[in-house]
């Protein structure tokens, strides 16, 4: 027995499932999820002392690497003077005029405490602002586990077969409407059934929670149109995409001014974190100028608000999202040609620090329908294959992976080969 699996067998006895989030217990690929001591840069440890290339990266956040040492010198400098205040502070302006300078939408910006929080929050400003109960969601895409968006939704809840979970009542779950992403025939025929109802679209400006699937050519564009047209609120989720597809995030990369975006993982460094922004006017529409109410006891917490700061101070060393999309080509162009080489159908996708592969006869995956009709079973075949070579991917065929800055060329390439010796093995 692996001092994993002792740790896993005694964890589900006083946790549920033994974990505290349902995709790491590897219920999407089988076997006993790794415990983790630690992590440094590219690589994180087990229990059992093996030391893997990290492809999850904590899901997101560690797009520097794990355990930066000016992150964490910011920490423990913030740490000396108290953990937590409830009452504003300086560093949270800073903050605030940080992520305004950087996410080219966003005027005003509100902290809150994780992804969820802030698409929660998100979606009832935008009811509160325009009186309309129905927003539209993509099918696939995962917002965090509140009640109106985990109906049709991606992620661990796709890979464990509950997109609509128990305990969401029919009478919430009516007012989400949900379409196929990358389909703007679907967006426009929904908005014509309900020209005044829906209050917002929200949307992951690529979708990281079915695979990776960037959007088609004016899918984005198409999206702005409609809420134009109907005054409804756009929100990008950029809880993924944000500081990690390009400094401004996706709607920097694409060139498109949502009214809101969702923020978290890669704007707390490490810490529990997350932020919704948008236009002025209808952030104003939030406590305690506005009327929608919305709060937080450790919101803008000094250490967090410490340690995102510092990770996007440092993401704006000139030409770092450049080389960070190039590590993302680099993976992808040499998974491809491991998988040619052995005969194996594959196809990839990526956008700035992200990516995803697909076990698909096709040749590009654009839909949610086309990801799930890959073969999973070979991915968990593979999945297991690079994890005894020392590559931790993410545990599920619906998750997109990450690149960091501290992944180096050789564990690049070191990467690949270990794919090349996977693939040979299906
Ligand atoms: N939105 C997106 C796009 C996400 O990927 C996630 C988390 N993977 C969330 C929201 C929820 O964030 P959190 O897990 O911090 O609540």
């Amino acid at each position: 027995m692996t001092i994993s699996q002792d740790l896993f067998a005694r964890a589900q006895n006083s946790i549920p499932g033994g974990v505290n989030s349902p995709v790491r217990a590897f219920n999407g690929v089988g076997g006993t999820p790794l415990f983790i001591t630690k992590a440094q840069d590219a690589y994180t440890f087990d229990a059992d002392g093996k030391k893997y290339i990290d492809y999850v990266g904590s899901w997101g956040p560690m797009i520097l690497g794990h355990n930066h040492p000016e992150i964490k010198a910011a920490v423990l400098a913030a740490v000396e003077n108290g953990l937590s205040y409830g009452a504003p502070t300086e560093t949270e302006i800073l903050m605030a005029e940080k992520v305004k300078a950087l996410v080219p939408s966003i005027e005003k910006v509100r902290m809150v405490s994780s992804g969820t929080e802030a698409t929660m929050s998100a979606i009832r400003l935008a009811r509160g602002f325009t009186g309309r109960d129905k927003i539209l969601k993509f099918e696939g895409c995962y917002h965090g586990h509140a009640d109106s968006l985990l109906v049709k939704a991606g992620s661990g809840a796709l890979t464990m077969g509950v997109p609509n979970s128990p305990g969401i009542p029919a009478d919430f779950a009516k007012h989400t409407l949900t379409v196929s992403f990358n389909d703007l025939d679907e967006v426009k025929a929904i908005f014509a059934k309900y020209p005044e109802e829906i209050a917002c679209i929200i949307v992951e400006p690529v979708a990281g929670n079915m695979n990776c699937i960037p959007p088609v050519a004016c899918f984005l564009e198409g999206l702005r149109a409609v809420c134009d047209e109907y005054n409804s609120v756009l929100i990008f989720d950029e809880v993924m995409t944000g500081f990690r597809v390009a400094l401004g995030g996706a709607q920097a990369y694409y060139d498109i001014k949502p009214d809101l975006t969702c923020l978290g993982k890669v704007i707390g460094g490490g810490m529990p974190v997350g932020a919704f922004g948008g236009k002025r006017e209808i952030m104003d529409f939030i406590a305690p100028v506005g009327p929608v109410y919305q709060a937080g006891t450790l919101s803008g917490n000094p250490i967090a608000m410490a340690a995102g700061l510092k990770a996007l101070e440092l993401l704006e060393a000139p030409g770092l999202h450049q080389a960070l999309e190039a590590k993302s080509k680099a993976l992808c162009e040499g998974f491809q040609a491991a998988a040619d080489k052995a005969g194996i159908a594959l196809t990839t996708n990526y956008a700035g620090g992200m990516y995803g592969f697909f076990f698909t006869e096709a040749d590009v995956v654009t839909s949610y329908k086309q990801a799930t009709e890959c073969d999973i079973a070979r991915f968990k075949r593979f999945f297991h294959l690079m994890l005894e070579e020392g590559v931790y991917l993410a545990p599920s065929a619906f998750e997109a992976g990450f690149v960091s800055t501290m992944h180096t060329d050789a564990d690049i390439a070191e990467t690949i080969a270990a794919a090349e010796r996977a693939f040979a093995k299906l």
